[in-house]
């Protein structure tokens, strides 16, 4: 009778503090799940080894607990989700939907630039070849095979209708040749298995929105609502930068920051409710809805904050 239960994540990457752009992600995330009665999620998003460190990791977690935005269960680790990774790929393989690519990387370079110099999207022969008993046991990557016959349609909560031709994307590896899953892969199989039923993160993600919904359709799982905010921008309207001022949120709290004016003031970035700027967390949490989120680019205004602040 009623529509499944919302769930929302912050999915944070551990390879530095938590930032303002990230905080703001992470409410809008949490109050949209307190107004809808749902869930809110973290996964920490650390499959790349190299860059994620468990010093970034006690960081976010330490912003999130300051900000007081706790989540509704254990966090997620996506790393150690990497057999499941694995086994969902094997399902595309059997399915049709991913075929293995024995091209070595010189290989693909070479064919990827000759692509580019025809004005073409790149294509490994191999996504229309049968590899033989022998070819199976060369190193291989596994290509996610997108359907080239119609565009791919995100409906998107804040967007509106984003339309991609699939000439403008390519066959995704999946796997690497070592075996690593990777990320748009390992995103919609966590955000599945986690029930999540709205994604809301930054626009520098939207692409990737592209890509998600074809694996989620070959998987026959149901796409979740995307909403892409638009990044927060200094108050010279240019990408927000060290430039601006503080970019972690463990430095507004040094300065003498409050947890709550910081809150109020991270929900006026990008989300408007009629002419109000001071509001409770009560009020915040009974209003936020992604119909107020604007599709400009938020900018940072410091003598704001300093005025919420100093209301607290
Ligand atoms: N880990 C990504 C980031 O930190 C977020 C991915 C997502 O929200 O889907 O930018």
């Amino acid at each position: 009778t009623s529509a499944p239960e919302v769930v929302t994540r912050f999915a944070p990457s551990p390879t530095g503090f938590l930032h303002i752009g990230g905080a703001r992600t992470a409410l809008f995330n949490y109050l949209y799940a307190r107004r809808h009665n749902g869930r809110f999620l973290v996964r920490v998003e650390d499959t790349d080894r190299e860059r994620s460190t468990d010093a970034a990791v006690k960081a976010i977690f330490d912003g999130l607990s300051w900000l007081g935005l706790f989540a509704d269960d254990e966090p997620v680790f996506q790393h150690a989700r990497a057999d499941r990774h694995r086994e969902v790929a094997n399902i595309l393989l059997e399915t049709g939907h991913a075929y293995r690519d024995f091209l070595t990387a010189e290989e693909t370079g070479a064919l990827r630039d000759a692509a580019k110099a025809e004005g073409r999207a790149f294509e490994s022969p191999w996504r229309d070849r049968t590899p033989t008993v022998d070819d199976l046991s060369k190193p291989h990557t596994v290509r996610f095979r997108r359907p080239t016959d119609v565009p791919v349609v995100v409906e998107d909560a804040v967007q509106g209708q984003v339309r991609w031709e699939s000439a403008s994307l390519d066959d995704l590896v999946i796997l690497r040749s070592d075996g690593a899953p990777t990320y748009n892969l390992v995103v919609v199989v966590d955000d599945h298995d986690m029930g999540v039923t709205h994604v809301i993160r930054g626009d520098d993600h939207l692409n990737n929105a592209a890509r998600q919904s074809l694996i989620y359709d070959a998987l026959g799982w149901t796409r979740p609502t995307f909403a892409h905010i638009p990044l927060i921008h200094g108050p010279d309207g240019a990408k927000l930068s060290k430039r601006h001022g503080a970019q972690a949120v463990h430095e507004y709290a040094e300065m003498g920051y409050l947890p709550e004016a910081m809150r109020n003031y991270l929900a006026r970035l990008g989300w408007a409710h009629g002419d109000d700027e001071l509001f409770s967390d009560e009020q915040a949490t009974a209003w936020f809805d992604l119909d107020g989120v604007g599709r400009a680019p938020a900018r940072l205004d410091f003598d704001k904050l300093a005025h919420v602040n100093a209301h607290w």
